[in-house]
């Protein structure tokens, strides 16, 4: 199996993940990457698997139907562009000869899901959208702290070598933000440099890993004292994990 990031927009990933004949897509925001990518690499269109309502990740449903020879995938709970096959957790998707396991993690969105891949033999995959990035998570859009510390536990119980692939290329300044919260935090300097070169390079800083996303993410961190301290000056009613991720995320809303 073969995983590209396909770039959209600004800062947008389409991740594509194909064998060779065979391609599905994740949140394709818009068409014209995914025709690229199929008719360069000879691919057919399996299926395309969303995560949530937000524009910038179903704008191409639609006019990649023509190419699609399988099912759109999408969130029970959300408004997506119809007909969709509505997922809800528990349920497992089969695509490409992969299960893949659908997750509820409300928070951005309040019927947001996340798709994870546990059975290929090499690294397991994990389709978050905009739940988890790297060294950050996404704004609450309609959700609470709490779903989203919720959220957030569930895809930090999934295999340390889970692959995250998520929607957008904001690691550097989640990482500049992170130093903020942690000074201290040695994996933050050295992955940021790391960042850096990959994006001199033009190479996106994903797939992270579930292990480096411990290591650097405040907000998969809310029980590190450095953290706990750093939100408490921030405001956060108490160092319970929910007052500090709620407090970490609103100082991220205005950090700069
Ligand atoms: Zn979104
Ligand atoms: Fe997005």
């Amino acid at each position: 199996m073969d995983l590209l990031a396909l770039p959209a927009f600004a800062d947008n990933y389409i991740w594509m993940l194909h064998d060779g004949a065979h391609a599905v897509v994740v949140d394709p925001g818009e068409a014209q990457p995914v025709v690229d990518a199929l008719d360069r690499l000879r691919l057919q269109l399996a299926a395309i698997l969303v995560t949530h309502h937000h524009p910038d990740h179903v704008g191409g449903v639609d006019a990649l139907r023509p190419r699609l020879q399988g099912v759109v995938y999408g969130p029970a709970r959300e408004d997506i562009p119809k007909p969709f096959t509505p997922l809800r957790e528990g349920d497992v998707v089969g695509v490409l000869g992969l299960r893949f396991q659908v997750i509820d993690v409300p928070g951005h969105t309040a019927g947001h899901i996340a798709y994870a891949q546990l059975d290929e033999p090499r690294a397991p995959l994990l389709f978050c959208g905009d739940t988890l990035f790297s060294a950050g998570c996404g704004r609450l859009f309609e959700g609470t702290p709490a779903q989203m510390l919720a959220s957030l536990h569930k895809l930090a119980a999934l295999p340390a070598d889970t692959r995250v692939c998520c929607t957008h290329e904001y690691t550097l300044s989640n990482l500049k933000f992170a130093a903020a919260v942690e000074p201290a935090n040695a994996q933050v300097r050295t992955h940021t440099q790391h960042c850096e070169s990959l994006r001199a390079a033009g190479q996106p800083t994903l797939p992270s890993t579930l292990a480096l996303e411990l290591q650097i993410n405040p907000f998969l961190r809310s029980r590190e004292p450095a953290v706990v301290a750093a939100a408490q000056a921030q405001g956060a009613a108490s160092a319970a994990p929910v007052d500090v991720l709620a407090a970490v995320r609103e100082w991220k809303n205005r950090f700069r």
